[in-house]
């Protein structure tokens, strides 16, 4: 019965068994019939109430053993279930699962990605655009390619840059319309103010024949004249400036020659000191005689006394100051004396155009230099212009 029992197992594979009894081990597989490779715990553990089981190593091998003794007889069965293949199984199921985790993690990183980008790109490409636009590039415009929130983004902000784009176009429009005007008006009225200055300037040589009492009219006619036509030239210099259609003629200068060439054409020689160092400076000569002129003429009228051109260089620089022991310009008053039509006593209408020093700072503007005031109320006034010396004009340069 027992070879009959052991044959039976024998065909069922998957496992081994042996059988222990007082007569001896007797196995499946020769190898096995032998009582001592059952755990001592185990062998010792066995009863006929239930199967009791334990892992062990059979010839290195893990296997669960698993063993009963048969009721009646003196024969313990043990059934030996080898375990390698379970666990290469289960290591194999803890491989297919890593790689599992690993799939999911990357896939769900890159859809993670994909999702971002999805939703960043088009915020991305607006603040893009929204900086080219602040950058004046008016034409830029966001394409709308979706129905979502992005695409009523885009289309809001299309809407926003067409409407700053016409208003700009608008505003440029008018501005231009206005320097035009201003340019076509003050180009009429020369050829009728240069007829009026002179006859102004005939009748002032008959002063002496006109009845006194008509004097002073005449004279006030006269010097009003003159301050038209000031104003005329004053408006279409200005005119060309907002036009940038000025041209930059480059010379070598000797400062203090010019300085003095047109102290001495304009007749300031005895109420102007010039205290120049040599300095030679690459600039438009014609610019820089306007730019000193004016100073000069603000200084006679306003600040009368003590008048001082004074020329210095620097490295890269050529400094000219002009200044005056005059009444000053108020504190207040300081940060407009450039701008166009400032008159710092306005009733004194007897006085320039108000832009003077206007012309002056474009003019500084376009040699690439600088010019600041420094002023104390009855004490004078100080002009400085810091222009190059050595800025590479073209020989013509239309700024
Ligand atoms: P204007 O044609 O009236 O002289 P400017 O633009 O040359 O115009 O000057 C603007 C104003 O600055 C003048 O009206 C005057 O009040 C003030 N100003 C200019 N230069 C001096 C100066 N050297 N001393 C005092 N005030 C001055």
């Amino acid at each position: 019965a027992v070879n009959e029992l052991l044959a039976t197992y024998r065909r069922a594979s998957g496992f081994d068994v042996l059988l222990v009894s007082d007569r001896g081990a007797r196995a499946t597989i020769k190898r096995f019939a032998d009582s001592s490779i059952i755990p001592q715990s185990l062998a010792q553990g066995v009863g006929t109430a239930a199967f009791e089981y334990e892992r062990a190593k059979v010839e290195n091998k893990p296997y669960v053993i698993v063993g009963r003794a048969i009721e009646g007889t003196d024969i313990e069965v043990f059934f030996l279930f080898p375990e390698g293949q379970v666990q290469d199984q289960i290591s194999q199921l803890g491989t297919v699962l890593f790689t599992g985790w690993l799939i999911l993690v990357a896939a769900s990183g890159l859809i993670g990605v994909l999702l971002s980008r999805q939703v960043l790109t088009p915020v991305s490409r607006a603040s893009f655009a929204a900086r080219s636009l602040a950058e004046g590039l008016l034409d830029t415009r966001l394409p709308v390619e979706t129905n979502d929130e992005f695409g009523i983004l885009a289309l809001s902000f299309n809407e926003m840059a067409q409407a700053l784009q016409q208003k700009i176009a608008e505003l440029s429009d008018a501005r231009e319309r206005e320097r035009r005007f201003t340019a076509n008006v003050a180009h009429e009225l020369r050829t009728p103010v240069a007829a009026l200055v002179s006859e102004a300037s005939l009748v002032r040589d008959q002063l002496d024949d006109i009845p006194a009492e008509f004097r002073r009219p005449v004279q006030l006619l006269v010097g009003d004249v003159t301050r038209l036509r000031q104003l005329l030239e004053d408006l279409m210099e200005i005119s060309l400036f907002d036009a940038g259609r000025q041209t930059v003629e480059v010379d070598e200068v000797d400062g203090p020659a010019l300085i003095s060439t047109l102290l001495r054409r304009r007749g300031w020689v005895h109420s102007v000191r010039l205290d120049a160092q040599p300095v030679v400076l690459r600039t438009d000569r014609r610019r820089l005689e306007r730019v000193i002129s004016n100073l000069v003429s603000n200084a006679i009228r306003y600040g009368h006394a003590d008048i001082v051109v004074r020329v210095r260089k620097t490295n890269d620089k050529a400094l000219i100051e002009v200044s005056d022991k005059g009444p000053g310009i108020q504190p207040e008053h300081l940060p407009n004396v450039f701008d166009r039509f400032f008159k710092a006593d306005p009733s004194r209408t007897g006085f320039g155009t108000g832009l003077g020093l206007s012309i002056v700072h474009e003019n500084v503007r376009i040699l690439d230099g600088t010019i600041t005031v420094r002023s104390e109320v009855g004490h004078g006034s100080t002009f400085t212009v810091a222009l190059p010396r050595k800025r590479q004009f073209n020989s013509r340069e239309a700024e």
